[in-house]
């Protein structure tokens, strides 16, 4: 999962409240997680985020391909790259 986790370029937006409307619509919020930092961007409890409270969930791809609420540019919603010659 190591190569999975690597995806994620730790740009943070996921770790802001979301104001979900009635009719399901997502809109972030400038209210961050108690637990983000954020000049760096990163978790202060990353290794026991699951365990706080706070309703942070682990990202894995069968998530990310059904949740609604991670942003347009989020590292895990970009097309896989391919490898090799250009
Ligand atoms: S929005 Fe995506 S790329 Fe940014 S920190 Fe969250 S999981 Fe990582």
């Amino acid at each position: 999962m190591a190569d999975w986790e690597d995806l994620c370029n730790r740009c943070g937006q996921c770790c802001f409240e979301k104001w979900v409307e009635e009719d399901g619509t997502i809109h972030p919020t400038s209210i961050p997680c108690r637990f983000l930092d954020i000049v760096s961007r990163e978790c202060k409890v990353y290794h026991k985020r699951l365990d706080v409270g706070e309703g942070c969930v682990k990202l894995t791809p069968k998530l990310v391909a059904g949740v609604q609420w991670l942003p347009e540019d989020c590292a895990y919603r970009q097309p896989p790259q391919k490898k090799g010659r250009r």
